[in-house]
């Protein structure tokens, strides 16, 4: 492992002899390291997606109806003036930086677009000198694919921290979704990931700007963030409640978990990676908090305020409140079927729907709307009939119960 990391290393620092790198050479490099700037899919599942391995710019999202959405995932520029202490492009690192024209970058992307390899755009960029002279060089870029090749599809814009709020009108007026990535759950842990990064004067302030401008021009694709989860201590109940706080007060459309990696030559190299496991977990209580109707205080914490990691934390939930079941699926409104483990928003609906035309007596029919029949029967009655399991569940349940990748 140490071997291969060193090998790594001393290739980036060959990369670094290229004095003029072409387009498809920058876009080698930016395209691996915008692959840091995770977004929507946990890395437990983004580990499968080998078939986009060999295009490491080429990133999966999920679009409507399920389908799934090509992303070209680029930074503008690598050559960052910050030294966020968990990051690939911190300024104190020796590896290769380049940068982008617009001209040069808009190209490319169309070309890809056009070749049919992508379905949309997701743009960020390093910090060169200040935020300002950074996000108006995306913006150009983005201006020209908008009208010099009058692109019309999908486009996320990262906002820097620090960015005025005059350019994050313009980055409105040319994307369908921005973001700030807040990377801390709280003030007080900032200053272990990002030693020159304000929390509420930038970050905070770079959302507020926004749901400001989603007000009175809504995104079509709206607004989201980025926390980095397992290098600074927090808990899972302090990340959560931050979530749901800005759900509620910004109306964010996604908020997106990046378990923590540690890479070779950052100050944090040596700090232990967070589990892919704590990652799902967090996306699947996001759900419930977003579209289940949980709130924070319900989640099933532990003592140390983390979720549990052996179960889905609708079961857990589920298993800590026995006062609540058996529902009785005949009866019982959509929120209460919502929170049965098995019975998700699709089967939720079905069932409310197929029950005024007749009545539910078996779990065949159940199964037939998408009800996962062996979790749910130990929590239901059917016409006062209960079902008990004829085996437990078992605990490890991770994946089945909510998948969860970037929504466009
Ligand atoms: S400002 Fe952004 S790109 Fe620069 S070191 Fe920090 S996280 Fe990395």
């Amino acid at each position: 492992m140490r071997i291969r990391k060193q090998e790594n290393l001393l290739q980036e620092r060959m990369t670094h002899l290229i004095k003029k790198p072409d387009s498809f050479a920058k876009l080698k490099v930016l395209g691996e390291v915008a692959r840091f700037d995770v977004s929507g899919l946990p890395s437990i599942f983004a580990r499968k997606q080998k078939r986009f391995q060999r295009f490491r710019f080429i990133y999966p999202a999920v679009g409507q109806r399920g389908k799934c959405v090509r992303l070209f995932k680029v930074l503008q520029s690598n050559a960052c003036s910050g030294n966020c202490f968990y990051c690939a492009n911190r300024k104190s690192r020796d590896f290769p930086r380049v940068t982008f024209t617009p001209e040069e970058l808009s190209k490319l992307f169309i070309q890809y677009y056009r070749g049919q390899l992508v379905d949309g755009l997701f743009l960020s960029s390093a910090i060169i000198d200040t935020a300002g002279k950074s996000q108006e060089s995306m913006l150009k870029t983005l201006d020209i694919v908008r009208r010099k090749y009058d692109y019309k599809g999908y486009i996320h814009c990262k906002i820097l921290p620090g960015t005025d709020e005059s350019l994050i009108r313009e980055a409105g007026g040319l994307a369908d979704r921005l973001s700030v990535n807040l990377e801390a759950a709280h003030q007080r842990y900032l200053p272990r990931l990002s030693p020159t990064k304000d929390f509420s004067g930038q970050l905070l302030t770079g959302l507020k700007s926004i749901a400001r401008f989603n007000r009175s021009r809504p995104l079509k694709a709206g607004i989201t963030t980025q926390l980095v989860v397992g290098a600074a201590g927090e808990t899972d109940r302090e990340i959560l409640s931050l979530s749901s706080s800005l759900y509620q007060d910004y109306k964010l459309w996604r908020v997106y978990y990046s378990a923590f990696m540690p890479i070779l030559d950052t100050p944090l190299e040596s700090q232990p990676p967070c589990s892919p496991l704590r990652e799902l977990r967090l996306y699947q209580a996001d759900f419930l908090l977003r579209l289940y109707g949980f709130s924070p205080e319900e989640l099933p914490f532990t003592g140390e305020d983390h979720l549990p990691q052996g179960q889905d934390p609708k079961l857990a939930w589920a298993l800590k409140n026995p006062d609540r079941f058996p529902v009785e699926v005949n009866k019982a409104d959509f929120w209460e079927l919502l929170r049965v483990p098995g019975i998700g928003r699709i089967s939720a609906r079905r069932l409310v729907e197929k029950r005024v035309r007749e009545k539910i007596t078996r779990l065949a029919q159940l199964r037939d709307m998408g009800t996962v029949v062996k979790r749910a029967r130990r929590f239901i009655t059917l016409d006062g009939r209960f079902y008990p399991s004829s085996k437990e569940t078992p605990v490890d349940e991770k994946g089945e119960q909510l998948f969860l990748w970037e929504e466009l």
